[in-house]
């Protein structure tokens, strides 16, 4: 068993790059990130990691997890497939980046999804877009030649409507969204009422003396998500319900930073939606989508996985793999994304999945060169 110690010296010095065995390199960063970002904590996240999975477990629980010893293990490049596909009976892939890049599919998506489901895999496919729902979504991997159905998408305008579920959200409560098509289709299913959406897009507010917005009283929750008709109007409306009626609920589809509507450049994510709103009302939100856990127990318990049992594969290392390891998952990087090898080896980093690998027909590749 591979047992790591670390000097005083070593953990005093500066943020760098420490190799104290070849197949365990560790990284220490001084400035203790997750103190300044929550977000970026993790406590069921193992401290320190080794190349098995065994080896990571038992060296993890070794080192010592008080924050002025935070270590974070370099991601090992993914070399032989079928040991991680083995140790897992369930891949959650996430879309934009793995399966997809904008409307094209990336090279080699359907081979490899095929052999998975070929040695009897479970695939689940998790988006943070709340744009759609799982039927239009289904609709899309359709046209991209991808046999996949409406059970095996989660998006986060389903987890939404799927989270007011599992607390009972009162059928004679409205909910207001902020947001676009995807979570008004998804609260519809689940048979809620709501009320906001894309109608409230054209929208305008008249400042003039003495004016005041009227709210509904009966909402209950209020949903954001990404939004491009995003205005005032919404903000203030929202505002209202969380601040004044009692018990309003508010729920975020997600809080990420940035998202791609171009190939141009990154575009301001759900996260800018959600801010707004979480600014003014001074609450935090209640997070459905990834790296919050929702998704994960709500799959866990619908299709009985055990969360050893799965292996998260995304191209984003706040949302993807976060969500993979809150969750207690394998995880795997994928850089046919948004992150390079340059952002996962920065010393800045301290988000670092068990594997990487340039894309996921890897599985393939790598499988044939090691036959
Ligand atoms: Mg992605």
């Amino acid at each position: 068993m591979l047992t790591i110690k670390l000097s005083a010296a070593a953990v005093c010095s500066s943020s760098s790059t420490h190799f104290l065995n070849p197949r365990c390199r560790l990284r220490f960063n001084k400035r203790i990130p997750f103190l300044s970002n929550p977000s970026l904590f993790n406590p069921l996240r193992p401290i320190a990691e080794c190349s098995s999975f065994s080896a990571k477990k038992n060296s993890a629980r070794k080192m010592d997890s008080s924050a002025s010893s935070r270590i974070v293990a370099a991601a090992e490049q993914l070399k032989d497939p079928d040991q991680l596909i083995d140790s897992v009976e369930t891949f959650i892939f996430d879309c934009d980046g793995v399966i997809w890049k904008g409307d094209k599919l990336i090279d080699g998506v359907p081979e490899t999804l095929d052999m998975l489901r070929s040695k009897g895999k479970r695939l689940v496919f998790v988006t943070n877009n709340s744009t759609k729902s799982r039927k239009q979504y289904g609709k899309k991997f359709e046209t991209l030649g991808l046999n996949v159905s409406e059970e095996e998408i989660f998006a986060s305008s389903f987890a939404a409507a799927a989270y007011l579920k599992s607390i009972d959200f009162p059928k004679d409560k409205k909910i207001y969204v902020v947001g676009e098509e995807g979570i008004l289709k998804e609260l519809d299913l689940a048979g809620f009422q709501y009320i906001g959406g894309p109608e409230d897009g054209d929208k305008k507010i008249e400042l003039k003396p003495g004016f005041l917005m009227e709210h509904d009283e009966d909402v209950g929750a209020v949903v954001v998500g990404f939004d491009r008709y995003f205005n005032y109007y919404k903000i203030q409306y929202a505002t209202l319900c969380i601040r004044e009626n009692p018990g309003c609920l508010f729920i975020a589809t997600n809080r990420d930073a940035v998202t791609h509507l171009t190939d141009a450049q990154e575009w301001a994510g759900g996260g800018s939606m959600v801010g707004a709103v979480r600014g003014s009302t001074q609450r935090e939100p209640h997070v459905v989508g990834k790296p919050s856990t929702f998704m994960m127990d709500y799959l866990a318990k619908e299709f009985h996985i055990s969360k050893s049992q799965i292996c998260m594969v995304g191209d984003r290392l706040d949302t993807d793999i976060l969500f993979g390891q809150n969750g207690g998952c394998k995880t795997l990087l994928v850089l046919s994304g948004v992150t390079s090898l340059p952002m996962l080896q920065s010393p800045d980093n301290t988000i670092q999945p068990d594997f990487y690998t340039n894309k996921i027909s890897d599985f393939l590749s790598l499988k044939a060169a090691t036959v």
